[in-house]
C-alpha cells in the first residue's frame, strides 16, 4: 500500500520536474549554443534522477522494515534509538537519507546505523567517493586537476583537499586488504591457471618530501608542496608486473601490477601474493625478469628459487648506452655504431666479448680517484664491467628465445612508467609516504582490472 503511494508521488514529482525543464528550456530565447541546451537538460535530468534515486532508496529501507534490535558483537542485542536523518552527496546532486535507523547496546555501547549504505565514509555517496578516488589516481598533475574533472564530467564539486583525502582514505583500504593476503596466501585465489607465468620487477624513483619537513609545516595527507627551504629527498618505489605467457613467450592476456615503497623483504611477499593471484600454485615454469639491481636478484632466490632468471633485454641494452656515452660523448659519431655492435653480440649471446669490449675501455681510462662523482666516465665504465659480469649468466638471449623465454623489452620498463611515472612523476610533484602508497595502492588496483570487484559490497547488510 504504501509503496504505491510512494510510486504515485513519485510519478507527479518527475512530471512536475519535466514540465520545469522543458519550460526553461522554451525560455532560452531563439538563438542559444547548441551544447549549451544539452548541457542544462544533462543537469537538469540529473537533479531528477536524484530524486528518483531517494524514492528507490526509501522504497527498498521501507520493503526490509525496520527491526525493533540488531544483533550486537557482543552477544546482546542493539536496540533502536531513533531515526536520524542525513543528507549526502551523490553523482546525481544532493539527496536525503530519510530512513536512517540508530541502534545501540546498553552493554557494550556499539552502535550500528540502517539505511546508512548508500552513503561512503564521509558526505559523499559510495559512489561517488569511488568515482572521486578514480579520478584521483587517474588523472595527472594536482589533486585540484582530477577536481576540475569530476566537475566537468560529473558536475560533481568536490575541492582538491577532499580528493586527495578521499584517494587516502580509500587507498588505506586497498592496503589493508593487499597486507591481509600477504598474511595468509593459502587463502589467495588464483584469477587463472596458466601454464607459465612472468614476473618483472623494476625500482624508480619519486620526488619525496622530507618528513621533518612536513611535521613542521604541518601539511597533512597525501601531496605536499615543495616549498620551503628544507631538503626534498628521493624514495624508491618498487613495482612488479606479472603476466601469462605462451609457448613462445609471448605475454597472452592482461598484466596485474604492484607498487610501493615498503622495504625489499616486504615488497617481496607482496610480489609473491600478486604472483598467487595470477596461477602461481599450478604455473609448471616461472619467469623472472629484472634490471641488473642486487636486490632484485636477492628477491627472485629468496621468493622464486626455481624461476627462470632473465635480465631485461630493455634494461641491457640501456646500459650498452650508457658505457658508450661515458667512452664516446653523447654527441660522438661513434658513440651508435657502437652500441648497436655490442648490441649484436649481446642478442647472438657473445656476452664475454661485449665485457672484454667494457673492460677494455675502462682499463683505458684508468682508476677514478677516491672521492669522484658518481657520473665519472671512468667510475661508470667500471660499475658496468661489473654489471655485465655480474649478469652474464641471466644473458643467455638465443638460449631464452629457443625455449619460448621472454626478454622483456620493455614489458618492466613500461610497467614503472605505467603506474608510477605517469602519475607520480611531474612538474615539482612531491609526495609524502601515506599519500604516495595510497595512490600506487589505487592505481595498481585499477591497473590491474581489480577496481569494481575490489569495491563492490554486499547490500545484504541494509536487510
Ligand atoms: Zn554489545
Amino acid at each position: 500500500m504504501e509503496s504505491a503511494k510512494l510510486i504515485a508521488n513519485l510519478t507527479v514529482h518527475f512530471v512536475q520536474m519535466v514540465k520545469k525543464i522543458l519550460e526553461a528550456v522554451a525560455g532560452f530565447g531563439e538563438t542559444y549554443d547548441a551544447a549549451t541546451l544539452e548541457e542544462f537538460v544533462s543537469e537538469q535530468t540529473r537533479a531528477l534522477g536524484a530524486v528518483v534515486l531517494e524514492y528507490c532508496w526509501v522504497l527498498r529501507c521501507r520493503e526490509s522494515g525496520r527491526p525493533r534490535s540488531v544483533a550486537c558483537p557482543c552477544g546482546r542485542r542493539r536496540a533502536f534509538k531513533g531515526r536520524i536523518e542525513r543528507s549526502i552527496r551523490t553523482t546525481l546532486g544532493p539527496m536525503n537519507l530519510p530512513e536512517r535507523f540508530r541502534y545501540r547496546c546498553v552493554v557494550c555501547g556499539g552502535e550500528t546505523i540502517l539505511g546508512d549504505e548508500l552513503r561512503g565514509e564521509g558526505d559523499f555517496s559510495e559512489l561517488a567517493e569511488r568515482l572521486i578516488a578514480y579520478a584521483g589516481q587517474a588523472v595527472g598533475g594536482m589533486f585540484a586537476q582530477a577536481s576540475k574533472t569530476l566537475k566537468r564530467f560529473l558536475g560533481l564539486e568536490v575541492c582538491g583537499k577532499t580528493v586527495e583525502s578521499i584517494c587516502l582514505r580509500r587507498g588505506r583500504r586497498v592496503i589493508a586488504a593487499e597486507e591481509r593476503a600477504v598474511a595468509a596466501p593459502h587463502e589467495v585465489k588464483p584469477e587463472e591457471n596458466p601454464r607459465r607465468i612472468a614476473v618483472g620487477v623494476d625500482g624508480s624513483l619519486i620526488g619525496r618530501v622530507d618528513p621533518a619537513h612536513r611535521r613542521r609545516s604541518s601539511a597533512k595527507n597525501g601531496k605536499v608542496s615543495g616549498k620551503g627551504k628544507l631538503a626534498n629527498f628521493w624514495k624508491e618505489v618498487k613495482t612488479c608486473v606479472v603476466y601469462a605467457i605462451d609457448a613462445a613467450g609471448k605475454a597472452t592476456g592482461r598484466k596485474t601490477y604492484y607498487s610501493t615503497q615498503a622495504p625489499h623483504d616486504v615488497f617481496g611477499h607482496k610480489v609473491v601474493t600478486e604472483a598467487l593471484r595470477r596461477g602461481l600454485h599450478t604455473a609448471s615454469e616461472v619467469v623472472f625478469l629484472g634490471d641488473g639491481a642486487k636486490w632484485i636478484w636477492n628477491l627472485c632466490a629468496r621468493e622464486f628459487p626455481k624461476a627462470v632468471q632473465v635480465l631485461d633485454w630493455y634494461h641491457a641494452v640501456e646500459h650498452l648506452w650508457e658505457v658508450g656515452r661515458a667512452h664516446f660523448g653523447e654527441t660522438s659519431e661513434l658513440l651508435t655504431p657502437w652500441v648497436k655492435a655490442r648490441e649484436g653480440e649481446l642478442y647472438e649471446g657473445r656476452t664475454e666479448t661485449v665485457i672484454a669490449a667494457i673492460r677494455a675501455m675502462a682499463k683505458k681510462a684508468g682508476m677514478a680517484p677516491k672521492g669522484t662523482a658518481e657520473t665519472d666516465p671512468r667510475l661508470i665504465l667500471q660499475r658496468n664491467v661489473g654489471y655485465f659480469t655480474d649478469n652474464s649468466s641471466r644473458m643467455k638471449y638465443p638460449e631464452y628465445r629457443k625455449r619460448g623465454i621472454p626478454t622483456g623489452s620493455g614489458v618492466v620498463e613500461s610497467a614503472c612508467r605505467h603506474v608510477v611515472a605517469s602519475r607520480l612523476k611531474g612538474p615539482g610533484m612531491r609526495w609524502d609516504e601515506e599519500g604516495a602508497e595510497a595512490i600506487l595502492h589505487l592505481r595498481t588496483l585499477e591497473l590491474s582490472d581489480r577496481w569494481d570487484a575490489f569495491w563492490e559490497k554486499s547490500l545484504a547488510g541494509a536487510a
